[in-house]
């Protein structure tokens, strides 16, 4: 009981979170109210509930959902999470971000975003497989390479989206790689995207950086998260000459003010399921992490991490949120008060959903780049977004988040202004 409504309480925060984000930046910039009556609300909300055949052939029924918060733009687009934490407000406020993040970047989607409620860890690849493709059976009546393009997210990989897309491949009696992105190589992947999220987060900590005057090369660095954004972030870090002091997973997280080699811990956290225990390492906390000392601080998790509670002991002079909405608007201003250049999530992990766009266009017209051109073709993309978005904050004298909000929100209700309201 007490579980449920601590939930219940929490099932408010992402969506109130991202609808005040909005609201607040709505006023700023005078937007006509009918736009954000719109934007205030998800345009399509499915929920369904799947039985899967579990291994010992009990049957379980599993919830997910699938959320379109807009589509003004072009096709919405977003992850699909597995989690046992996953709540339709959280794939609401997740979707809604989607929106704002494909209109920072200027790519031509709206948002979407996708959960399934499971604890992966606890499941064999067989049920997994089968959750995923009922899932997919399900949800095939809204997405489509010219509707809603699901990718990974919060453990999800390119294995789960090649389930997805045969699922909805034998639906449609022919191949439709398009339906996905974060596919595997093979089956019309593209190359680069795997890295994607972590690579265009380190762009847009370069362009700060070279802001603020800080040299990378001998700069300390902590990431929250070890998974696929953590992980590769804080490997291209070391590599561009960073100390990697800290570093987390669920299970906790590991401290060494000298630093450590992060490619090391990822091998130690292959071997025994968690970063905790590498040797060198003293073992912390999540929340001691967050308010270790540093340069950069990568919040690379989940969100709600970043809080009113936290804001004030935080020492460092960027954040780079790989996560989406870790840092909550009341935390956004102590840390704007304090003179921390916040990287918000809208821009600084949109390098995923950039290639994602490419890997989309390569399917759809069966011509492959290399990871060359890739990366080429999303450091401008993501080099633009980032000067876009500073220059707005100039002008505003707001913090990155709020001018993010004011380029997305703009380029949104743009759209709006053209194709108007039907009928
Ligand atoms: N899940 C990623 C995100 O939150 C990628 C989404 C995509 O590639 O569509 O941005």
């Amino acid at each position: 009981m007490v579980t449920v409504e601590k939930k219940e309480t929490k099932h408010l925060d992402a969506w109130e979170m991202a609808v005040s984000q909005l609201e607040e930046v709505a006023e700023l910039i005078d937007l006509d109210p009918n736009i954000v009556e719109i934007l205030s609300k998800c345009k399509r909300e499915l929920t369904v509930n799947f039985p899967v055949r579990m291994d010992d052939q009990s049957v379980k029924v599993f919830t997910g959902f699938r959320i379109q918060h807009n589509d003004v733009r072009g096709p919405s687009k977003g992850g699909l999470r597995y989690a046992p934490s996953v709540y339709k407000g959280e794939v609401m406020a997740l979707a809604m971000w989607m929106t704002w993040k494909c209109a920072v970047v200027g790519i031509p989607y709206g948002g979407a975003k996708g959960g399934v409620i499971c604890n992966t860890k606890e499941m064999s690849m067989g049920e997994l497989e089968r959750m995923t493709r009922r899932f997919a059976s399900e949800i095939s009546i809204i997405i489509g390479p010219e509707k809603d393009i699901p990718a990974p997210d919060v453990y999800t990989n390119p294995q789960v989206m090649a389930w997805i897309m045969d699922t909805y491949s034998m639906i449609k009696g022919y191949s439709v790689p398009g339906v996905v992105t974060g596919k595997p190589i093979t089956l019309g992947g593209s190359l680069g995207r795997n890295e994607a999220t972590a690579t265009g987060c380190i762009y847009t900590i370069e362009d700060a950086a070279r802001k603020i005057g800080l040299n990378l090369k001998g700069s300390t660095a902590v990431v929250q998260g070890y998974g696929n954004a953590g992980a590769i972030a804080a490997r291209l870090l070391f590599e561009r000459g960073c100390k990697i002091i800290g570093v987390s997973d669920s299970r906790g997280g590991i401290f060494n003010p000298e630093g450590f080699d992060p490619n090391k811990v990822m091998d130690h956290k292959k071997e025994t399921g968690t970063v905790v225990g590498y040797p060198g390492t003293r073992k912390i906390t999540n929340s001691e992490l967050l308010e270790l000392e540093c340069d950069i601080l990568v919040p690379a998790a989940l969100e709600g991490v970043i809080t009113e509670e936290n804001a004030d002991n935080i020492k460092t002079k960027i954040v780079a949120e790989a996560a989406n909405g870790p840092t909550t608007p009341k935390a956004d201003k102590i840390l704007f008060r304090k003179g921390i250049m916040v990287i918000p999530d809208i821009l600084a992990n949109a390098g995923g959903v950039t290639v994602s766009y490419f890997e989309w266009v390569q399917s759809e017209t069966a011509l492959f780049w290399d990871e060359k051109e890739v990366n080429t073709k999303l450091r401008n993309i993501m080099d633009r977004a980032f000067n876009n978005v500073f220059e707005i904050r100039e002008e505003h004298k707001c913090n990155m988040r709020t001018a993010a909000y004011i380029l997305a929100i703009e380029r949104v209700s743009e759209a709006y202004k053209l194709r108007g309201i039907f009928p």
